[in-house]
């Protein structure tokens, strides 16, 4: 896109780089803030709708662009433009730049296109010397006002412009230790107190400074002033806050900044100025309520600043805070009196403008506005930040009220804002001290006294208390203990290890891999490296698992309330996506949970963890033991009317809707005990040798257990396993039908990499399923088919597919064997990894779409090409995140399947997903969605 200023007739007269603005006028608008940035292109549109805005001009990001392209040059036609745009304000305004009688000041700002909060520079009061001043004095009639704005515009030009900074992190700002200094003198502490000799003494010792430090002269030329302002400015663009905030904030370090040139105005000349930041909407609640903050006599950046404390806008806000504070009337009314009462013919003209502005653009908006002797002024408009649960709410209420189409109104919240709202949160005025910060595994926030050990979190529970279970890192041995804990803290591991896949699936919070840990089981007690003090069992810690972050103590939080639009929003959602949504989970109780969630079934239920509960796990531990086959199906006859039970409470909770059940997945060991204690207590229980015992344990251990003896590897070694599950699950299905429950189970193969392991165990699954069918003398419809997660597979997806009725990426396997990292060992290296832009981002929580995403598309391709109804769905983690949903969406699987707590979040993706990719919608209504398999109606969290 090219900017060309055309001469009115049609000829080009070379590019525009400066756009005006103000009188009613301007040369640009909202659509521009690619090369307005988001300031400028605002108050274009504001001045363009005839709203009172000081007139100003802005030099685009072309210019930007140029500037670091020409080595910190401005091409040859600026200077003119800028010249012209200068004069268009003096005009506007009436008065003259550099004038000693009448003098313009200017602010000079940056105006990025996404807003970069205090990233770069501003200079205000820009065009003072010491001629103008005496102009500004005339003006004001206050001496004292015009020498502070002159202190004001040395110091910070002398700051931002000429550098003059403090030299070491010791040394305090040079210009604040001059006004201390005259403070002291003066005997005062108030720099309201100082008097306008003062500030004029102060001015000139500012120059004094600058002159000595710097070796140059403060410029007194209103022009040299304003190129020097322009040049730091668009040289802030590239200063450190500003590249890591893009780089946090990924915003391309091409697009550059605009520099926005405008009138200034004042709020601080009198009693009858003010200056204030006003939203639209409350940003809390979505409440459609006008609300914000303002201070009389004072500058825009003292309301931001905290050193007054602001008033409210609306008298009810004011009124609400007298109550808070326990003011009377009286009291409210003299301390902190509303604008509304204030200034009410102001807050009328303000309030029209909101309205304005709202219906303008469509959104809720952050408006800066400053009253100059009763005249009021807006600085600036831009689309509110708001929390998610405000964010819903007012994008159903835009949509409702006209204003917005659902398709709008549901791109309009984020799908990962919506964890906000789906567990509690730390309340965010508590105080709190922070111990450190690991990797944000599962959100929520909880709060329990230290445990170290699985059976100490569940003596803990059983005896009502709360506990934290800090772990090095969790096994499947630990889970008894993880269910009983709030929440779950690990040493090691990543987004996919076992602490953080477990307590997403259970809704747990949970942060991991924080390496600063130093766990000491023996002294139940852990130190934070590079901290003082240690924690030992039983004092208080809280977790954030949306941050990662592990405080001391225990911090209140707030519960969760979903609203009646949530439940709208998320209708709308549905109504969008093409992508169905599945959910990960193991008990009928996470089940449940999943379907109020709104899942549409469950993609992965994994019967390992079926095997720890109770007294299930000595069951299995005896069949690892069983020396023979006969010995294996004695230890399985006890374990699978067990695991019969919980196939028919979870077939039965998700009725009507598919449930992909996994066979066996992890090695043996992990079911046999760790420690020598626990295999001393497990030998006296099964009355064996405790040699017996450790041999066994000796036997089965594997150098790399993630690539051993597991999977459908097990099932081929040991058929009477995968063989047992098969009668479990298929007796659950026969019995639930017969009961008139639709239940439509799907029997999946873990770790498949060659056709002939599936074909072998699909005949062995056939032959049982086929048994119990008839025997039980019901029909129940089933499928089989496997998990794509060895990279194998994906290659050879066609083969595959001939046997496969569906496919699961098991993303968390795929990711660890295409990278070749080990998912739970891969905490140590990955944030540095990260940090250093190897991956853009852990590969354990979005999937690496230029990697093992072409291995996805592949096996989807070729599978397809197979078979052509082939049913495919993602089970790894990566199914609950955003970007992989989408990636899952273009990549045409049928479904994701995620947490139960990221059901809403995967809606929304699949959703987003689907209405990027269509054009938008005339109507208002939203097109139906085809549906082939039954949703679940009550779509509520
Ligand atoms: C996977 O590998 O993505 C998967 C879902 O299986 P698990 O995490 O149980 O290995
Ligand atoms: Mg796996």
């Amino acid at each position: 896109m090219e900017a060309q200023e055309s001469n009115g007739r049609g000829r080009s007269r070379g590019k525009r780089y400066v756009y005006s603005f103000g009188g009613g006028k301007a040369d640009g608008n909202a659509g521009l803030n690619w090369l307005l940035g988001g300031k400028g292109a605002n108050l274009a549109e504001m001045a363009g709708l005839g709203l009172p805005v000081p007139a100003g001009m802005t030099i685009s990001t072309e210019v930007c662009t140029y500037y670091y392209a020409h080595g910190r040059t401005y091409p040859t036609e600026l200077e003119k433009q800028v010249q012209t745009g200068l004069s268009r304000i003096e005009k506007v305004m009436k008065r003259r730049f550099g004038d000693p009688k009448n003098p313009l000041l200017l602010s000079v700002r940056s105006g990025a296109r996404v807003s970069m909060p205090g990233m770069m520079d501003t200079v205000l009061n820009l065009g003072l010397n010491d001629e103008t001043v005496l102009g500004l004095i005339k003006q004001s009639g206050n001496p004292r006002f015009a020498y502070d704005c002159y202190r004001r515009f040395v110091q910070m030009y002398g700051d931002v412009v000429l550098g003059l900074k403090p030299e070491s992190k010791t040394e305090r700002d040079p210009f604040e230790v001059l006004l201390e200094h005259k403070k002291e003198a003066r005997g005062i502490t108030l720099d309201t107190d100082l008097t306008t000799d003062d500030l004029r003494e102060l001015v000139a010792a500012f120059k004094g400074l600058i002159q000595d430090r710097l070796h140059v002269s403060f410029p007194n030329d209103p022009w040299e002033q304003l190129w020097g302002a322009v040049g730091a400015v668009f040289g802030s663009w590239n200063n450190q806050r500003a590249i890591t905030y893009r780089k946090i904030e990924n915003i391309p370090g091409e697009w550059g900044t605009a520099v926005t040139v405008q009138s200034m105005v004042f709020g601080n000349l009198g009693d009858d100025c003010a200056t204030g930041v006003a939203f639209t909407r409350d940003l809390a609640t979505g409440e459609e309520a006008l609300n914000g903050d303002f201070l009389v006599n004072a500058q825009g950046e003292d309301v931001v600043a905290g050193i007054r404390t602001p008033q409210q806008i609306t008298l009810a806000a004011s009124r609400q805070r007298a109550v808070r504070e326990s003011h009377s009337e009286e009291e409210r009314k003299a301390q902190y009196p509303s604008l509304e009462e204030r200034m009410p013919a102001n807050y009328t003209t303000l309030q029209e403008i909101a309205q304005t502005l709202e219906a303008h653009y469509r959104d809720a908006q952050d408006i800066e506005f400053t009253i100059e002797r009763e005249k009021l002024w807006m600085l600036q408009t831009r689309t509110a930040k708001r929390t998610a649960a405000s964010a819903v709410k007012i994008a159903v209420d835009m949509a409702q009220e006209g204003l917005i189409d659902e398709r709008t109104a549901v791109l309009r919240v984020k799908p990962e804002q919506l964890d906000q709202l789906l567990h509690p949160m730390l309340d965010p005025n508590a105080p709190k001290q922070r111990l450190t910060r690991g990797l944000p595994a599962s959100p929520g926030a909880v709060s329990g006294e230290v445990v170290f050990s699985a059976d100490d979190a569940e003596e803990a529970k059983h005896a009502g208390r709360k506990v934290i279970l800090v772990r090095i890192e969790t096994s499947p041995e630990d889970i008894h203990g993880m269910h009983a804990a709030e929440g779950i803290l690990t040493a090691r591991g990543g987004a996919s290890s076992h602490a953080a896949l477990v307590s997403r699936g259970m809704g747990k919070c949970a942060v991991v891999g924080c390496e600063a840990l130093e766990i000491d089981y023996e002294r139940q007690e852990f130190r934070v490296r590079g901290a003082e003090g240690v924690l030992r069992a039983g004092e208080w810690i809280t977790l954030d698992g949306s941050t990662g972050e592990v405080f001391r103590g225990q911090v209140p939080t707030r519960e969760p309330s979903p609203t009646a639009e949530f439940t709208t929003f998320m209708a709308w959602a549905d109504r969008f996506r093409r992508l169905r949504v599945r959910a990960n989970a193991d008990t009928p109780h996470d089940a449940q949970v999943a379907r109020t969630f709104g899942a549409e079934g469950i993609g992965l239920c994994r019967t390992e963890h079926m095997f720890f509960d109770g007294e299930r796990i000595d069951a299995v531990r005896e069949m690892i033991l069983a020396e023979d086959t006969a010995g294996r199906v004695r230890a399985l006859d006890k374990i699978i009317p067990m695991q019969k039970e919980d196939f028919i409470g979870i077939l039965r909770a998700m009725a009507g809707l598919p449930v992909t059940i996994r066979l066996l997945d992890p090695p043996l060991h992990e079911f046999l005990p760790n420690t020598e204690e626990d295999l001393v207590d497990l030998a006296q229980k099964l009355n064996v040798p405790v040699e017996r015992l450790r041999t066994k344990r000796n036997a089965l251990h594997e150098l790399n257990p993630m690539l051993g003896h597991r999977g459908c590897r097990l099932g081929v070694t040991f058929p009477e396993i995968y063989e047992a599950q098969t009668r479990a699950i298929m007796e659950a299905a026969c019995e639930l039908t017969r009961e008139g429950v639709h239940v439509i189970p799907e029997i999946m193969v873990p770790l498949v990499g060659f056709k002939r392991e599936l074909d072998l165990l699909r005949e062995r699954i056939v032959r049982v399923c086929t048994e119990v069918i008839h025997a039980q003398g019901v029909t129940v419809p089933y499928t089989i088919g496997t998990m794509i997660e060895v990279p194998r597979a994906a290659l050879v997806a066609d083969t595959i597919a001939a046997t496969a009725e569906f496919f699961s990426f098991g993303t968390n396997d795929l990711t660890q064997m295409a990278l070749g990292i080990s998912r739970d060992d891969a905490g140590k290296f990955l944030p540095e990894y990260v940090a250093q832009g190897i991956f853009p981002q852990d590969p354990f929580v979005s999937l690496d779409q230029s990697g093992v995403g072409l291995l996805v598309e592949l096996a989807v391709r070729k599978g397809r090409v197979a078979r052509p109804d082939l049913k495919i769905g993602i089970c790894g983690e990566h199914g609950g995140d955003p970007a992989s949903v989408q990636f899952c969406h273009q990549a045409s699987l049928d479904y994701v399947s995620c947490s139960p707590y990221r059901v809403p979040i995967a809606r929304l993706a699949a959703a987003h997903a689907a209405l990027r990719e269509k054009p938008p919608v005339k109507t208002r209504r939203a097109p139906r969605r085809k549906q082939a398999e039954p949703v679940q109606a009550a779509a509520t969290a």
